[in-house]
């Protein structure tokens, strides 16, 4: 298993095949299940587990630390109840106009095709969130169409979900050529994790589905640690870099999984490597069941001073938070200075 060989399995099967039983999850990486199970059994009842085996095999064995594993195997810790940790933090419920529809920015607004994910996050801000009910089916493109026609200022469509690259190219395409017919629209945004996870979802029909587009794609893909970031995944990012495919990279802040400036300046340089720009940091939306990977304002504060300090400006992704009801990302450093 841990020479796996994710490199050579179509991503279609990879993707039906994930790994979902925290046992199996446990053994594959020579754990002991005496410690860890029975949190993970119970947390998963709330979160389900959820990983690509191509995503498995770049945790180290024997290391119940691992930076990646702790971002997928649920914990008991995950059960605790703490204050300001809430199902909804950023009250999304409120910001849906429409199935698939969520526009909280001016310029762009969020699509979500599907609420299917290829990893389960446990930090994940939207573990709650009722996903099923939100989802456009294809009749709905005509009032898509309608809402976007009467917000003259839309640029741009945020296809995000769920993972938008689980969809099938097929499918894809079809919304993209859809969304193609409004002249209004210049850009099209994709946030996946899935190219990190299953790597070969970047796959030649993909490839050349987003260059062929009237539109100016933006991917922006989801790591959090440079061990993510095997240099077959690398690759697959630098295919996308050049073919003049933007590709940025947002993380979290994650307590034990990131939150060192070496580890964040490993990141970035890395992402560089492969022709990715760090964008985003964000620091941790506080959902129900995730306190166990947060940090105070102060620890974050001197992390990021010492990111700053260290990367040149262009590899320093912006700190951010998302504060519901906000017009944009807020900006956590440096702004009360002014
Ligand atoms: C983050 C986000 C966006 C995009 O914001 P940018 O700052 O343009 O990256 C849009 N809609 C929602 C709901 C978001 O959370
Ligand atoms: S891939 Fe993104 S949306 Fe899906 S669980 Fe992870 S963080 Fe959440």
């Amino acid at each position: 298993m841990i020479n796996y060989l994710y490199q050579e399995q179509n991503w279609q099967s990879q993707l039906s095949d994930l790994i979902t039983d925290p046992l199996e999850l446990l053994e594959t990486l020579k754990l002991s299940p005496d410690q860890l199970l029975s949190g993970a059994i119970l947390a998963s009842e709330q979160f389900k587990l959820r990983v690509p085996r191509a995503f498995a095999a770049k945790i180290q064995a024997g290391n119940p630390q691992d930076p990646l594993l702790l971002q997928v195997l649920p914990h008991h810790l995950e059960l605790e109840d703490h204050a300001g940790f809430v199902t909804d933090p950023l009250d999304e419920e409120h910001a849906n106009q429409q199935p698939g529809v969520l526009h909280k920015y001016q310029s762009r607004f969020l699509l979500t095709l599907t609420g299917a994910c290829a990893v389960h996050c446990r930090y994940c801000f939207r573990r709650h969130f009722p996903y099923q009910e939100n989802l456009p089916k294809s009749e709905d493109w005509l009032n898509i169409q309608r809402y976007i026609q009467s917000q003259p200022d839309i640029n741009e469509v945020i296809l995000s979900g769920g993972d938008p690259l689980t969809l099938s190219n097929r499918k894809l395409k079809l919304w993209i050529e859809r969304l193609e017919t409004l002249p209004q629209i210049k850009f099209l945004r994709i946030h996946s994790r899935v190219p990190i996870v299953i790597p070969n979802r970047v796959d030649e029909e993909l490839i050349s589905i987003l260059k062929n587009s009237r539109l100016r794609i933006i991917l922006v893909v989801h790591s959090n640690h440079a061990s993510e970031l095997d240099d077959f995944t690398c690759s697959k990012l630098s295919q996308l870099a050049k073919e003049q495919i933007t590709v940025l990279n947002q993380a979290v802040l994650l307590k034990g999984v990131n939150d060192t400036a070496d580890v964040l300046v490993n990141l970035s340089y890395r992402l560089f490597d492969a022709g990715v720009m760090p964008y985003y940091l964000h620091v941790l939306d506080k959902v129900k069941g995730a306190h166990h990977f947060d940090r105070t304002p102060e620890d974050i504060s001197q992390i990021y001073a010492e990111v700053l300090a260290r990367l040149p400006g262009y590899l320093v992704p912006k700190l951010v938070r998302e504060i519901a009801g906000e017009k944009n990302k807020t900006p956590l450093f440096g702004v009360s200075t002014f």
